[in-house]
């Protein structure tokens, strides 16, 4: 499979994993799994809790805004991602994080807004960073490991102070990277570990290996290290993307989030063909703040392309 199909699956498996989980959001465990029992049963697309079913979320939002502007500027503009993302704030989604929601609107400027929620509130590793990161990992991934881990915890630190945030965002980046380039990112996962920065590593390293699985995680499913572990895990304890996906939402919890990331790696492993069909099908991203535009699967595909094949990657 080439690079530029498992970018495709990337893409769209995440915002698939969005829109799959979101009118699970906060539940319980098992839930999804009591309500549709059988793989390939039909009807999971399902909506509620004020989404329509196929509607993604703030994750497929904030990951959109990223990659238009990645491809707009020919790479990594922050204070172009940070102005997209206060626009769409304003514009009043149906869903952001509070500390994404209190980052956007605090009047700081782009450089400092993130680092001053962090100053006062000293709590701020929230998923939130790691949720729309797959369109920034397809884009750098042709620019090499170096680059790659940059451009994460730069894009994070717009909204995350903690650089636990950070160090996440750039392990889902890099693992992103190797996958697409037809790695199992479950085998890359020592190399990867040993780029975390030293003072966050152990942490990684927990949630990380290979026998951990989220009844250990010690904090909700929000934060960003269970978010990131349950995703690898439930890439490793399946055997296909929709498995995958079922694991994740059964979680409980951040259920869109869980499943996004995890949406991601399991799209760029197996490719957009082992994504059901039936869950592309109705998928579809309203843009608040952008003149009503509403994003199809069409549009999802042609910006993986388009990320995956540029010609140039100003690394900001
Ligand atoms: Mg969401």
């Amino acid at each position: 499979m080439r690079h530029e199909e498992r970018a495709v699956g990337a893409v769209v498996g995440s915002a698939v994993g969005d829109a799959l989980g979101a009118p699970f959001e906060f539940g319980p465990e098992g839930v999804f799994s009591a309500r549709f029992p059988s793989p390939g049963g039909g009807g999971e697309m399902c909506g509620g809790g004020g989404w329509d079913p196929g509607e993604a979320t703030d994750d497929t939002q904030m990951a959109v805004l990223v990659a238009e502007s990645l491809l707009r500027h020919g790479g990594l503009d922050l204070p172009d991602v940070f102005a997209r993302f206060q626009r769409w704030a304003a514009a009043d989604p149906k869903d952001i994080g509070l500390q994404t929601e209190d980052v956007l609107t605090n009047g700081l400027p782009w450089d400092r807004a993130a680092a001053e929620h962090f100053r006062v509130n000293r709590r701020a590793a929230g998923n939130g960073s790691l949720m729309r990161a797959t369109p920034s990992a397809v884009y750098f991934a042709r620019a090499g490991q170096t680059a790659t881990t940059d451009a994460a915890r730069r894009i994070a630190a717009l909204t995350h102070g903690d650089r636990a945030a950070w160090e996440g965002t750039a392990v889902f980046h890099e693992l992103l990277r190797r996958a697409l380039a037809g790695a199992d990112p479950l085998d890359a996962l020592p190399d990867v570990v040993a780029l975390v920065s030293p003072e966050h590593r152990r942490r990684y390293a927990t949630v990380l290996a290979a026998d951990w699985h989220p009844g250990l995680a010690t904090e909700f499913n929000g934060a960003v290290w269970p978010c990131l572990g349950s995703a690898v895990w439930a890439l490793r304890s399946t055997a296909d993307f929709e498995g995958a996906l079922r694991a994740a939402i059964d979680l409980g919890g951040d259920t869109d989030t869980v499943a996004a990331v995890t949406g991601g790696l399991a799209g760029a492993y197996y490719g957009p063909d082992a994504i059901p069909a039936r869950w592309i099908e109705p998928l579809h991203l309203p843009l608040p703040g952008f003149g009503g535009r509403v994003l199809r699967p069409a549009d999802l595909t042609g910006l993986a392309h388009r990320l995956a094949t540029a010609v140039s990657v100003r690394l900001g």
